[in-house]
Formats: structure tokens, C-alpha cells, sequence
């Protein structure tokens, strides 16, 4: 059985301790691999080197700097076929989605920090007649990148590629539910030529080789995306060191559809918007309000296109509904099923986990669910379930809706539906959001900020934003006369 390695230094290498731990593929539900069960003396190990590589790497010039990164996100895409079938072995979403969405993303991030570096530039700000003061942003020394598993190359590389195109050296952590493609990432590094040291990749579980990251000292930042409740973790453990803090977390998006929508345009994006990755996609739209006149209509033709999605191997290309990523996750996601149903909601389909035959007969499918009648404020409708689920609830005003949709503890994206614009631009302010899309989903321009707000997180991405937490500002006043 393949052993996975870490990578330290620029070598693979085994873990400290000799153990691994089973990785399995969710469509067989089988362990088909093994990835290192590291700790803190495999931590020591990565920051070690990333220390030593630090000083070259901050002093290399931008342009090659760029050019090494513009290289591994070329590489990415050369190896796309083999990147989306690990990736969708490892996770159990279709191979399909890998093709078009999660790989293609991760050379785009590589490229797009390749390229934001060599145009990313600092203040300077003149004092009338008096002096002048100029921002030096230096990178912050070593730092720790800490991913989830819900999309693991495209997450993976959205903290990574920033960080060392700042200048940073890295320690990163990919989940060990989907470690894979991270570990693919370690052998397209070496055969770009980054310097070794600069990124080291360090797999084992979150309690002891992402907490040892976290805890060592002479790591400066830690970018994070998960669980709100390890979000929780993290910054307690971090703030008193005071290390810089990027927090992606949670969500429980609402996605407001008002009767005058472009409605063939929302049917479709909202299909997509509530299955696609099984539902396992922070920014998902759960809760779906739908302004009364068009509830019935919607709710027919929603559970009618429900019913055809395809559940099936991600490995075929018809396959709309791949395997959720575990068991552990599989039975979560059902308990919530249940828990609807306590809290009096009625499943318009789905509900259950669905039994493949031949090679997915004991994977973990579980089928796309509607479910309505449940008030805004019970647990179904305010807990993250992360997973192939949605409920549905009609609405009669803006206001109503807004108090629906703003009364979670999260706040991380929101869809709207209108072709009215004074109706989208007066929501759009007032839902409490980081991300608002109006009549689209999941429409990406890397150069936004991304992030969330109450218990979804803290700081954003994307962009110069991250740039500019990956290194610390220094200014610089001068009298002139
Ligand atoms: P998780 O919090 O369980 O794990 C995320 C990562 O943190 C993993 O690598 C894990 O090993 C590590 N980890 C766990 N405990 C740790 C600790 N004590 N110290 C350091 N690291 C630790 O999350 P998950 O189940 O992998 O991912 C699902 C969650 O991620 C969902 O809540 C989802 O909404 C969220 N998410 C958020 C975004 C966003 O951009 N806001 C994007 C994707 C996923």
C-alpha cells in the first residue's frame, strides 16, 4: 500500500514517530493508502528548515521568485488528469468537478500570486511641505498554513501560494481526510526548482501536527480554514503569542430568491449552489428563502430536478452526486436528517443514504435532501450540517427575510435572487455577509476579498488582503526640511 511521505527540506521523508495513519477512498470505503502520523518533532524538523531557507528566499528578486511559482502552477496544469483522479479518490467528489473546478483553480492560484507579486507595491504618504513617509512591507518569516478537506488542492494552494509569494517560508498542514494532492504538490515543487525549504508540507492530525504549528514559537502567522470550533482552538492557542491570525471558518448561507428572478438562470445556479461537491463547499447556499408567489411553483420544479441529479462513481462522467468524504461525516450529515425530521420538518426527497451496487457498494452516498417546514430559528436552521442538504421556507417581505438570514451565528456568503437593483443593492447592505452574489454563485475574481464575518472568520483573502497579512508593515517618516 502506497505510503504517503512528508516534506521537509525538500526531501521526502517518513514521519518521526514511523506511524501512519489509514486514508481511505469514500466511494469503496476502503483504506487504499497511508499518510504519516506526524508531531511536533517532525514540526521542529519543517520550521528548521524553513528558518534556514527564510533569509535567501525573502532576497531572492520578485521576478524569479515569480518565475519559480509560474512553473509549479504550470506543472499543476500538466498533471491535471492525474491531480483531479487522486483528488476525487480521495475525497470521493466526482472526477468530473476536479477536472473543470479544483485543480484548474490550484494553478490559477499559484499563477495569480506568481503575477499579483511582481505588481504588489507600498504606501507612501506625504506630509504637506514636512515629510515624507514610505511603508516597507517585509515578510513575516516562517508561517503555517493549515487547510480543511472539503477542497483540498484549491484550499491548500490559496494560503500557500500567497504566503511564499510574499517572501514567507512555510510550514503547511493539509486535512489528513484528503492529504493526496498535497502530497503530489510536494514531488511538482521539487521538479520546479522551488528552493528547498521554502515549502514544507507536514501531514498527521490536526490535534497533534496542526496544534504543533500552531504552538511553535518561531512561527510568525498561521492562515487557517475549517471549523468554526478549531477556529475557536486556534485562536486561543495563538493570541497570546500574539501571531498573526487568518481565520476562514463555518457558514449557514442563506440564498433569498424573490419571485421576480431570472427563473430558468436561479433553478440551475441553485442546484448547483446546494449539490455541488455533495453540498461540502463552505460557501453553499443551505437555507433557501423563496418570496411566496413563486414557493410552490419552485418547490415542484426543485425537488422535480432534484430527483434527476445523478448519485453515482466519481468516476463517471455522468455523475453529479459523488460520495461524501467519510463515514464518521456521512453519519453526521444523516443525524441532522433526523434531527430535521424531530424539529418537524417533512423531506420533499432524499433523506437517506443511498446503497450503489458493484464497485460503491459500501461507499458513503448519501442522497441530495429538500426539506420544508422548519421554523428559521431551530437547530437544522441554524447549525452548519455541510452536506447534501438544504431546507426551503417561504417569505413574504425584505425584512422577514432579513431577519431569517442574519439570524445565525455565521455570516459567510448570501445569494440573491431579483432583477430588481434597488432591491438587490438595499439587501446587499444590510445582510450580514462577507461575500454577497447577486443572480450568480460562486463567481470568483481572485483579486476580491474573501472571508466571512462573525463566526465564519476572521481577516480575508484573496487579492493584495492576503498579501498583506503575510507581511508586516514598517513606516518609515523623514523630515525633508
Ligand atoms: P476542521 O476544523 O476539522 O479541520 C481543518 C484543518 O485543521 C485540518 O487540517 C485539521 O487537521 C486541522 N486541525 C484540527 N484541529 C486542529 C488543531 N487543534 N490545531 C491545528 N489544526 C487543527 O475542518 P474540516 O472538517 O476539515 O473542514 C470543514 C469545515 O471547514 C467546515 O466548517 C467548512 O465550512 C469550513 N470551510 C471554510 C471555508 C472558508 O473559506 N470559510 C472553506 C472551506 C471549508
Amino acid at each position: 500500500m502506497q505510503k504517503l511521505q512528508n516534506y521537509i527540506n525538500g526531501e521526502l521523508v517518513p514521519p518521526v514517530s514511523g506511524q501512519y495513519i489509514d486514508n481511505y477512498d469514500p466511494a469503496i470505503g476502503e483504506v487504499y493508502s497511508l499518510i504519516p502520523d506526524s508531531g511536533e518533532a517532525d514540526v521542529a524538523q519543517a520550521v528548521e528548515a524553513a528558518q534556514a531557507a527564510f533569509e535567501g528566499w525573502a532576497n531572492t528578486p520578485a521576478e524569479q521568485r515569480s518565475r519559480i511559482m509560474l512553473r509549479v502552477s504550470e506543472l499543476i496544469e500538466q498533471n491535471l488528469d492525474r491531480l483531479a483522479k487522486a483528488e476525487s479518490v480521495d475525497n470521493g467528489k466526482p472526477v468530473s468537478l476536479a477536472t473543470k473546478v479544483d485543480i484548474p483553480r490550484a494553478a490559477k492560484n499559484f499563477r495569480f500570486y506568481a503575477t499579483a507579486l511582481v505588481h504588489f507595491a507600498s504606501e507612501a504618504h506625504a506630509m504637506e511641505n514636512s515629510a515624507i513617509n514610505y511603508t516597507l512591507r517585509h515578510p513575516l518569516g516562517v508561517v503555517g498554513c493549515i487547510s480543511p478537506w472539503n477542497l483540498p488542492l484549491y484550499l491548500f494552494t490559496w494560503k500557500i501560494a500567497p504566503a511564499i509569494a510574499a517572501g514567507n517560508c512555510v510550514v503547511a498542514k493539509p486535512s489528513e481526510i484528503t492529504p493526496m494532492t498535497a502530497y503530489l504538490l510536494s514531488e511538482i515543487c521539487q521538479q520546479a526548482g522551488l528552493p528547498k525549504g521554502v515549502l514544507n508540507i507536514i501531514h498527521g492530525y490536526g490535534g497533534s501536527a496542526g496544534s504543533a504549528i500552531v504552538n511553535h514559537p518561531k512561527v510568525k502567522a498561521i492562515s487557517f480554514t475549517g471549523g468554526t470550533k478549531t477556529g475557536e482552538l486556534i485562536a486561543r492557542e495563538a493570541a497570546p503569542k500574539f501571531k498573526k491570525l487568518s481565520l476562514e471558518l463555518g457558514g449557514k448561507n442563506p440564498n433569498i430568491i424573490f419571485a421576480d428572478c431570472n427563473y430558468e438562470e436561479m433553478m440551475e445556479t441553485t442546484l448547483r449552489s446546494s449539490f455541488a461537491n455533495q453540498g461540502q463547499i463552505c460557501l453553499c447556499g443551505s437555507r433557501v428563502f423563496v418570496e411566496r408567489p413563486l414557493y410552490e411553483k419552485f418547490k415542484t420544479d426543485f425537488v422535480q430536478r432534484v430527483n434527476e441529479m445523478i448519485i453515482g462513481d466519481p468516476e463517471a462522467a455522468t455523475t453529479r452526486i459523488g460520495a461524501v468524504v467519510s463515514e464518521p461525516h456521512m453519519n453526521k450529515v444523516l443525524s441532522y436528517i433526523e434531527l430535521a425530521q424531530q424539529e418537524g420538518g417533512t423531506i420533499l426527497t432524499g433523506g437517506n443514504r443511498r446503497k450503489l451496487s458493484g464497485r460503491c457498494e459500501n461507499g458513503y452516498f448519501i442522497e441530495p435532501t429538500v426539506i420544508e417546514g422548519l421554523s428559521y430559528d431551530c437547530r437544522t436552521n441554524q447549525e452548519e450540517i455541510f452536506g447534501p442538504v438544504v431546507t426551503i421556507m417561504p417569505f413574504d417581505t425584505e425584512e422577514e427575510v432579513l431577519k431569517y438570514a442574519n439570524s445565525v451565528q455565521y455570516g459567510l456568503s448570501s445569494t440573491l435572487w431579483t432583477e430588481n437593483l434597488s432591491r438587490a443593492t438595499r439587501m446587499a447592505h444590510q445582510i450580514e455577509a462577507g461575500i454577497v452574489w447577486v443572480n450568480c454563485w460562486l463567481l470568483r475574481d481572485l483579486r476580491t476579498p474573501f472571508g466571512g464575518v462573525k463566526a465564519s472568520g476572521v481577516g480575508r483573502e484573496g487579492g493584495f488582503d492576503a498579501l498583506e497579512f503575510f507581511t508586516e508593515p514598517k513606516n518609515v517618516c523623514i523630515k525633508m526640511y
